[in-house]
């Protein structure tokens, strides 16, 4: 194998998907703490950042100057390159946490043992599912009282639709949680509860034969137990790695990120059943990553905060060749070439210029302002990959212009903004521009195009929230706005000319959609021409 190949395969990009809570950065620290070594864009939130209010967020990213809640981490562990690409949670979920998903080649569900599956873990994994991409999951929290382990994999197989397989399986529960029981190789590890620091436990590893291990469990624990294994080798599906690789079956780790249990076993396997970078479809058909000749997407454009400084940030996944620093790309849906000699990967406290990327590496690279999202960058050729799907708004307002005598910054403002894919932008047919309707799935999105609308553009607005959670693309013969209105509902149009009817709830819709059988109503645009 080629130095280029082994490159490609050692490497495993994948982010992290959960609810707010379920121990995101945890995890993400404790994983990196295994890797040792750490470089990554932007930072891990630390804990005291978490609680910042919006604002205080507009201020970190000010003084950073870069993306503070997105980021790749990216380190070595055994002989792989590990990049996670972090979905930001919480307040600041918006269409980058969706449009992260199209970067990874897998995905880690993470789970609260005593919350089961959330909300948002359902969204980010709905997308995922779409993709195909391999999901693993692992329920944390096992050092406190939670759900049955049982019910929790009926629960990804009622609530998501995926069967499962536990590849470990938790010893006790709550205050007697011992450990886990690895069922491959019938070792067991032994949960001490003294990783609470940063340092890695040292794993007491043994089987159910060693006097030693049973001696940590009652009576009752270890009865259990031995049930559970019986149960899940009569009744739970069968481990089958092809239906791992298309999605359709999770891998299932017990720990605790806290105290950093699990984690160790729980990185292990993943390595060894996470894809490397593989194949992507484009234009002109399949592209390899060891092709020669890099390309790679756009996939996140993160504008800087600082008015004082207007550049802006697109991220880049590798999908073949090498890049290297100094290079020379072609902007495929322009036509230009670009030199990347400032192009840098965020490490730490720093921004620091690398020299060289592989397939599934992240790069960051300056915008010098023609970047959208799911652009082709290649060395020579005019393929392009797919485009980067829009995801369905959920949460709309009006956007008032305070000050009328700056129409022009504001129609210009919120054309680049929404282009640059920080939020949808529709507009009433009979206003048109005058007031847009902005679409975003999480309220952050407003608050970065505000921010942004005054800070870059110098114009103040005003947001009226409107009462709508569910957007369609209506399709039909000859539709007219007054053919979809109603009385609690509200038409209006995307940049395509598209009529986009925004719901108050699913109930309003179906109602809706009873009473018009002659219109197709689409979650997503209609490609063109249909
Ligand atoms: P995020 O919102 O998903 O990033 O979650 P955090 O990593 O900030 O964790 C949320 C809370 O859960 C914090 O108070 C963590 O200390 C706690 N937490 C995370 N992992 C564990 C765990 O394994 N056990 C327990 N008991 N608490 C945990």
């Amino acid at each position: 194998m080629s130095d280029f190949q082994k490159e490609i395969q050692r490497r495993r990009t994948f982010a992290i998907i959960s609810h707010p809570d379920a121990g995101k950065t945890t995890m993400t620290e404790k994983l990196l703490l295994y890797g040792g070594a750490l470089r990554l864009a932007g930072t891990v939130k630390s804990r005291k950042s978490k609680q910042h209010a919006v604002s205080d967020w507009m201020e970190l990213e000010k003084q950073r100057g870069i993306s503070v809640t997105s980021s790749v981490l990216q380190f070595e562990y055994k002989d792989c390159k590990i990049n996670i690409l972090d979905t930001p949670g919480h307040q600041d979920f918006s269409e980058d946490t969706y449009r992260t998903l199209m970067a990874a080649d897998s995905a880690v569900m993470l789970i609260d043992a005593a919350k089961g599956v959330e909300e948002q873990t359902k969204k980010l994994f709905h997308v995922c599912r779409k993709r195909g991409i391999p999901i693993f999951t692992f329920i944390n929290k096992m050092d406190r009282h939670g759900k049955e382990p049982l019910d929790i994999l009926d629960e990804l197989e009622k609530v998501l639709d995926i069967k499962s397989y536990p590849m470990n399986w938790p010893i006790g529960r709550g205050k007697e949680f011992r450990g886990i029981y690895e069922r491959a190789t019938s070792k067991i590890e032994l949960f001490t509860g003294a990783g609470h620091g940063t340092t890695i436990v040292p794993t007491k590893v043994g089987d159910l034969s060693d006097p030693a291990i049973v001696e940590t469990m009652s009576e009752s624990v270890y009865e259990l137990l031995k049930e559970d294994l019986e149960l899940l080798d009569l009744a739970g599906d069968a481990f089958n790695m092809d239906l791992v690789s298309r999605g359709e079956l999770t891998p299932v780790f017990f720990g605790s990120a806290l105290t950093n249990f699990g984690v160790g076993a729980f990185l292990d396997s993943f390595i060894k059943m996470a894809p490397a970078p593989h194949e992507k479809e484009s234009s002109v058909g399949v592209i390899q990553p060891n092709q020669s000749e890099f390309s790679g997407f756009v996939f996140k454009i993160q504008a800087n905060m600082d008015p004082a400084h207007r550049d802006r940030i697109a991220f880049v996944r590798i999908c073949s060749g090498v890049f290297h620093r100094g290079m020379t790309v072609k902007h495929v849906p322009s036509g230009k070439t670009i030199r990347l000699a400032q192009s840098k990967q965020f490490m730490a406290q720093d921004a620091t210029t690398i020299d060289e990327a592989y397939p599934g590496d992240i790069i960051g690279i300056f915008d010098p302002g023609i970047f959208r999202i799911g652009d082709t960058l290649t060395e020579k050729s005019s393929f392009s990959y797919e485009a980067i799907p829009k995801f369905q708004p959920e949460l709309f307002a009006r956007v008032h212009l305070r000050d009328a005598m700056k129409r022009k910054q504001f129609v210009k403002g919120i054309e680049q903004l929404t282009n640059e894919g920080a939020a949808q932008r529709f507009r009433n047919p009979d206003i048109g521009l005058e007031s847009p309707i902005i679409g975003a799935v999480g309220v952050l999105q407003f608050d970065v195009l505000e921010h942004r609308l005054t800070h870059e553009y110098g114009v103040d607005i005003s947001l009226e929230h409107l009462p709508f959670t569910l957007a369609r693309w209506a399709v039909g013969v000859n539709l007219t706005p007054r053919d979809l209105k109603s009385m609690d509902n509200m038409v209006v149009q995307d940049d395509d000319d598209n009529f986009v009817v925004l719901f108050r709830n699913e109930w309003a819709f179906n109602w809706e959609a009873e009473r018009h059988k002659e219109v197709s109503y689409l979650e997503h645009p209609p490609t063109k021409g249909t």
